[in-house]
């Protein structure tokens, strides 16, 4: 049992706040982005700067407590917060400062990827990362991190050139190519299983606007169009980015009022090419089928990244199962047209391209084995009424029995709810005993382990 004295002392040392049970903001502080998680722990240190950080994992490591960190909290699995620990919340730090000559940007590990956006959009640069912009830059990019400039310029991993972080016995380093390289190999992946990454170093792309939009079809459609899909996606050159999902028709403007509430299939266009040639780009998609309606506007980075925010506040019921896709077979495809209705309006199913520049990294140069795959495929359950979990639980689990044995084994490891270790080794394949090493060598008592955890 932690000692009140010891607690008093670790409140004393934080220029962050330190919430207990007691505090009025408690219950604020211990939410996460998926209301299906109800955590309550003991301690929430609200870190303030990585003196903080520092603290925090020392008083963890010291007083024998589990330890969560947390960055944008929109870990499916909860993996931010934890029962009767310590969660690290890094939200207050956002720092962020962009090198413009440099093409990079130096980001604090609190901040959510529309931070990010906000800042590099400024000088026309941006850092690929994925398609929600309230997702935290942590998280996302401890996992890899794919979106809507992934064909083009890779993972949110491969912009990484570097990190600091502490260490379980409190220390602080910078890992990069020519330092802590080992370390610098397994972060780029491996998840938050060798400390607290409190800033990132990101390599920026000259990025101002998109061609962006959806193209849907009827959802009697879908083999037809997965079929279609199949082939003209991975032929395209790398500024076409287009994401499979299979959906019901929000009540927007950017959708005619007659295709509000149907369940359809679709596309979600990202084109960062010159603009002169967009129009040859989509010619091809819009005369497939024909679709029910397709269109394009020309955007601002940030306001495609945070374009489906809206539809998806905080606060939800959320569970979802991945895979990755090497090929999509007509097997698979079938599968697809028999479960893909959504049980309720904000579920669905996304297929996330990971082809072109993902495929120019050997599998071996990070932890994220999956470098042949082309597709990045999760489902997803979310309503917001807690009644409706068993629902959008059980059509998930469903879905993705009959989709499992057409996948390449593992899944990506920020799609994985709890799914046990088996699970987690799939997805490291061939890397799981280099990551175990590294673990070894800096987590051997296993303080990290609010993750896919990497058993050291
Ligand atoms: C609406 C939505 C949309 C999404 N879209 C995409 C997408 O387009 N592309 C994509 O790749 N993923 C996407 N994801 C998945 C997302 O990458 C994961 O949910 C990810 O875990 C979220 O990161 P976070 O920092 O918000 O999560 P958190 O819950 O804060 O953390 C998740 C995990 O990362 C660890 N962690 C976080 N920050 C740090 C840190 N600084 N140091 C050490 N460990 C840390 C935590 O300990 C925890 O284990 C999406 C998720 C949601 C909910």
């Amino acid at each position: 049992m932690t000692s009140k004295e010891a607690i008093a002392a670790l409140r004393a040392q934080l220029r962050g706040e330190l919430i207990d049970p007691e505090h009025p903001g408690y219950d604020e502080a211990r939410r996460v982005y998926n209301a299906m998680i109800d955590r309550y722990p003991r301690l929430i240190a609200r870190c303030a700067n990585v003196a903080d950080v520092i603290a925090s994992v020392n008083f963890a490591r010291e007083n024998e407590l589990l330890l969560a960190v947390r960055s944008g909290g929109h870990n499916g699995g909860g993996l931010g917060t934890c029962d009767n620990g310590l969660v690290i919340d890094l939200s207050r730090m956002k720092g962020i400062r962009v090198d413009a000559t440099a093409r990079s940007v130096r980001v604090e590990g609190g901040c959510t990827w529309g931070d990010v956006d906000h800042a590099t959009h400024a000088f026309g640069l941006a850092c690929p990362s994925g398609i929600i912009s309230t997702t935290g830059v942590g998280g996302l990019s401890l996992g890899g991190g794919t979106g809507y400039l992934s064909r083009r310029f890779g993972l949110t991993i491969d912009s990484l050139l570097g990190a600091d972080m502490v260490l379980a016995d409190g220390s602080l380093v910078t890992v990069g190519p020519d330092e802590n390289a080992d370390l610098y190999w397994a972060i780029r992946g491996g998840g938050g299983n060798f400390g607290v990454v409190t800033s990132f170093l990101f390599r920026l792309h000259p990025v101002k606007t998109v061609i962006a939009g959806p193209t849907v079809w009827p959802i009697e459609r879908t083999a037809d169009v997965l079929r279609w899909y199949r082939e003209f996606l991975p032929a395209q050159p790398r500024e076409m980015y287009g994401f499979f999902t299979l959906f019901e028709i929000p009540p927007i403007p950017l959708f005619p009022d007659a295709l509000h509430g149907n369940k359809m299939c679709g596309v979600v266009w990202c084109y960062s090419g010159p603009r002169e040639k967009a129009e040859a780009a989509f010619a091809p998609v819009r005369a497939f089928g024909p679709p029910a309606h397709h269109v394009t506007l020309e955007l601002p980075y940030p306001a495609l990244q945070s374009f489906f925010d809206p539809l998806y506040p905080t606060g939800h019921q959320w569970y979802w199962r991945g895979d990755f896709v090497d090929e999509l077979s007509d097997q698979a495809i079938a599968q697809h047209a028999l479960h893909g209705q959504v049980p309720t309006p904000q579920s669905t199913m996304h297929l996330y391209p990971i082809d072109g520049a993902v495929h120019d990294v050997p599998p071996g140069d990070t932890p994220f084995s999956y470098r042949k795959s082309k597709w990045s495929q999760v489902i997803v359950g979310v309503d917001p009424d807690p009644a409706k979990k068993a629902l959008v639980a059980d059509w998930c689990k469903r879905y993705h029995d009959a989709l499992h044995p057409h996948g390449a084994g593992g899944a990506y490891v920020n799609f994985m709810m709890d799914e046990g270790q088996e699970r987690v080794q799939a997805t490291y394949r061939d890397s799981y005993q280099r990551l175990v090493a590294i673990k070894r060598n800096v987590d051997p008592d296993n303080l990290f382990r609010v993750n896919q955890n990497i058993r050291p």
